[in-house]
């Protein structure tokens, strides 16, 4: 079912993210300019339009800034409801949209979390978060 689910695009900007991924490190982009960090990848900051960023690796450890339960899905994902869709703020300030896993009973807005590597398959982690 896995071989089903659409694959990520790893395009000349995100190469260093999904590399990152394969290493077990979670890597986002920081303006050289305004010291901000950047995600998704870029090659400008958003917030100084610099082209000066470069990729560190972040902690891993942020919070949820909003989540949803999905309990109805179509297509290659239907067999994996429920599942919890979420936005994670990161400690170095930026956003991705991840899953968690865990107990969702304990998943509130807020709560600390921390990445873990989900292996799809062998070419592709995702980086899923876990209460910590
Ligand atoms: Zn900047």
């Amino acid at each position: 079912m896995s071989s089903q689910i659409p694959r990520p695009l790893m395009d000349s900007d995100s190469q260093p993210f999904w590399e990152g991924l394969k290493r077990q490190e979670l890597m986002i982009q920081r303006c050289d300019e305004c010291h901000q960090h950047i995600f998704y990848p870029r090659v400008l900051c958003p917030h100084c339009f610099s082209d000066k960023v470069a990729w560190t690796q972040a902690t891993g450890r942020g919070h949820i800034y909003s989540y949803t339960v999905v309990h109805r899905a179509f297509g290659p994902f239907s067999d994996q409801v429920p599942y919890v869709v979420a936005i994670v703020e990161l400690d170095e300030g930026v956003r991705m949209m991840t899953r968690i896993v865990g107990d969702r009973e304990a998943i509130k807005i807020g709560v600390p979390v921390e990445v873990i590597y989900e292996k799809v398959d062998d070419e592709l982690l995702l980086p899923y978060f876990i209460l910590r």
